[in-house]
């Protein structure tokens, strides 16, 4: 057996209709969507198709969709547009001598997020914070790696003006009460003047398969990445409600409405769209079954092993494990040398933390932390794959534990 790819949500292969689709804009279609001539002109056209097939599948508009190169850059577009947006507001209704009751305080803004995000959210809000922009309420999760509600209604306070709450996290797979969470912003947004509303932004790039509509869930900006879904690395969105504040990060040209200037990366968005357009049910719950046979095995079958994150709020194609008296990364490049490609937790964190920062968050110890893998599937993995690591992780668990002297 060839090597078998269990961490899809790290990447996953470009779906083969999804080069196709790109195939004629290399070299036939290549065109700069903003050029006056024929080329320019069929490529406005193949952006736009994209942008509608993107706003079709999230129940937006088409001027909701910002496209951007993944969702780091989604995420610290999000961020500092919003803060941003908010301070030019404030600025352009100071100088129109509007300047209302809220503003004359000078408190800074603040951001409710979670200690679990992906760092391309809890690094741009320090930076914020470093450059005064504004002030972080990080919040834990329970064990069970999701955000208790009530904790989150009472961290809300006069000052709150941004809340960035993932939908599902990247390393444990849980699933946030997002849809209670802009329940209780849009209640609280009732009682507040309109220059105090609460903006929700959502990370939705391990989310997909959950069919979420913008407008469902009251959310305001929501970012994805299409190397998530069978797309190409280099494309992803950001989805931002029409008049949430926003200053742009970048400047100098028109593209995206100015607020992501740069000539748009248009093989990359049509195989985005396409991804999109081939996301289908069926492997969601293939999937899910996969992921089903490996939760229930492992933990029948492994001695000392224990499921990181709550089992029922959780994306069906993560399984992540911690194993007592075994080192996860030894365990993983031992699953590596027998032809399994697992992780140890974040990718984009490899190398920025000792343990990771969602289980020590879970309330997990270190070693309990350093003792986890992360198992991502995708559709096309099959369960003779399934059955066949697990397998090689009976053995490779109890290989380490011989040579650590630790007996479960
Ligand atoms: N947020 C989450 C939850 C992720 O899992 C990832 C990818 N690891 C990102 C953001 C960053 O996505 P990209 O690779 O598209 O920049």
């Amino acid at each position: 057996m060839n090597s078998v790819y269990f961490d899809n949500a790290s990447s996953t292969p470009v779906d083969k209709e999804v080069l196709k689709a790109m195939e004629p804009l290399w070299r036939k279609d290549f065109g700069n969507p903003l050029s006056i001539h024929s080329f320019g002109e069929k490529a406005r056209k193949t952006l736009k198709k994209s942008r509608k097939t993107v706003a079709n599948f999230l129940g937006a508009e088409e001027e909701e969709i910002i496209f951007t190169s993944g969702a780091t850059e989604s995420n610290n577009l999000a961020i500092k547009g919003v803060i941003n947006g908010i301070k030019n507001t404030e600025l352009r209704i100071k100088n129109d001598e509007f300047q209302t009751t809220n503003n004359k305080k000078g408190e800074k803004p603040r951001i409710i997020t979670l200690k679990i995000e992906h760092h391309s959210i809890t690094r741009p809000c320090e930076e914020t914070q470093k450059l005064g922009l504004a002030e972080i309420d990080f919040l834990s999760v329970e064990n069970n790696g999701i955000l208790n509600i009530e904790k989150f209604r009472q961290a809300i306070k006069k000052n709150t003006r941004l809340v960035s709450i993932m939908a599902v996290n990247n390393e444990v797979g849980t699933i946030q009460p997002i849809r209670k969470i802009g329940h209780i912003i849009v209640q609280e947004n009732a009682r507040r003047n309109k220059d105090e509303k609460i903006y929700f932004h959502t990370d939705m790039a391990q989310a997909y398969g959950l069919n979420y509509k913008m407008n469902d869930l009251k959310i305001d900006l929501a970012s994805f990445s299409g190397h998530k879904f069978y797309g190409p690395k280099g494309a992803g969105v950001l989805y931002i409600r029409k008049g949430t504040p926003f200053y742009p990060i970048a400047h100098g040209g028109m593209q995206e409405n100015g607020m992501r200037p740069g000539t748009q990366n248009l093989p990359a968005i049509v195989g985005m769209a396409k991804a999109i357009e081939i996301l289908n049910e069926e492997d969601v719950q293939k999937v899910g079954k996969l992921q089903s046979i490996l939760i229930d095995r492992i933990l029948a079958e492994i001695p000392g092993s224990f499921l990181n994150g709550s089992r029922e709020e959780r994306i069906y194609n993560n399984v992540n494990f911690g194993f007592r008296g075994v080192e996860g990364e030894s365990l993983a490049l031992k699953l590596s040398e027998q032809g399994f490609a697992v992780a140890t937790g974040s990718t984009c964190a490899v190398g920025m933390e000792e343990a990771s920062h969602v289980l020590t968050d879970m309330g997990l110890n270190l070693q309990q932390a350093r003792s986890s893998i992360r198992i991502t599937l995708g559709r096309q993995n099959v369960e003779k794959e399934v059955r066949a690591f697990i397998k090689a992780l009976k053995t490779s668990v109890n290989q380490l534990r011989n040579i650590a002297g630790n007996h479960v």
